[in-house]
């Protein structure tokens, strides 16, 4: 069985679910926030998928929700139910249009922000993917970042991939997100889709490689599937070889289908076969459910990821995809 997740010690709710993972970032708001020191604006940086929009709007409840304890509301409030349902008047979305936040969008911001909240003690302006900001916006946002209107607390969000200017991260403070671990996302994952059976979400998270959000993206696709039957094909004793061939080259046909997603389905053998290599060296891997039971030499492991090299290369140049996939799955199975 995986690990049970701890439930962090200070809790940051959304809509009254809890919100897991990304404790230094809990730590760090929650202390602000009991000591009422906080910054006028953040920049949550981090990867993709692993919550900075979810935290932020956990803290925009939190700021106005009339039973809050700490970092956690309460989600029943008149504050907190605006901000669930999405009509909360001091919650302001700024979000990329065609890729990019706009400079007209940020002095739509700017003219709002100069009247008083509606109704909230303190208005929340959550301008997500801030990466994707041109100059000539960041210019017009500087100004309020350094000093926004009284009783008005701006989040930015970024991808840690992207290019923050350097004018807008010096006027955050900046709170670093982290990719979550596998039994985190796998634990998020169950939560999120109580349809979902535990082999599933472990194989996800695999995927989503520490991110929920990409983890969903392969959410029932026939990826998940074909990873499955491919853990299956490496874990079983080969009996017959002759029975085997049919067998493998329809895998690799249905492997070849899987196009684009080739990539990702190859990083997944390649962390299994590292899980291999972990036990080989007698090292706990980690991952106990969804993984490669076998007992290759190391040999045998750098061939196979030798193997997934090979192959990555050969679909860089356009070679037939059919075609290397029966390669590898060969190799895989040698
Ligand atoms: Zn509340």
């Amino acid at each position: 069985m995986h690990a049970q997740v701890q439930l962090p010690n200070i809790a940051l709710h959304i809509a009254g679910k809890p919100f897991y993972g990304q404790q230094q970032a809990k730590n760090l708001i929650s202390r602000s926030l009991s000591s009422g020191r906080l910054a006028h604006a953040y920049l949550f940086r981090g990867p993709e998928g692993v919550g900075k929009q979810l935290f932020a709007r956990g803290l925009a409840a939190a700021v106005n929700c009339s039973a809050a304890d700490g970092l956690s509301a309460c989600g029943f409030c008149p504050s907190c139910k605006k901000l669930i349902s999405g009509s909360h008047p001091d919650f302001l979305l700024v979000a990329p249009e065609k890729g990019a936040i706009k400079i007209a969008q940020i002095r739509k911001l700017i003219k709002t922000l100069s009247f008083v909240p509606y109704e909230a003690k303190t208005r929340v302006v959550l301008i997500e993917d801030v990466h994707t900001m041109r100059q000539e916006a960041a210019n017009s946002l500087l100004k309020t970042l350094e000093e926004p209107p009284d009783n008005n607390l701006l989040i930015l969000t970024a991808d840690s991939a992207g290019n923050v200017l350097s004018t807008i991260m010096s006027r955050c403070q900046s709170v670093p997100f982290y990719g979550l671990t596998l039994e985190e996302t796998t634990e998020i994952l169950l939560k999120q889709d109580d349809t979902l059976d535990l082999d599933t979400a472990m194989l996800l998270a695999r995927l989503g490689e520490g991110s929920p959000g990409k983890a969903q993206l392969f959410h029932r696709r026939e990826l998940v599937d074909f990873s499955k039957e491919l853990i299956t094909l490496l874990t079983e004793t080969v009996e017959n070889r002759d029975k085997e061939l049919g067998r493998v080259l329809l895998m690799a046909e249905s492997m070849a289908a899987l196009k684009e997603d080739l990539p990702h389905l190859f990083s997944l053998i390649k962390l299994m076969l590292r899980d291999c290599l972990l036990e080989c060296c007698g090292q706990q891997s980690g991952a106990e459910d969804v993984s490669i039971r076998k007992d290759w030499s190391l040999e045998q492991i750098f061939a196979k990821l030798e193997a997934i090299s090979q192959a990555e290369k050969e679909l860089g140049r356009n070679c037939n995809r059919t075609l290397v996939s029966e390669v590898l799955l060969f190799r895989l199975i040698e």
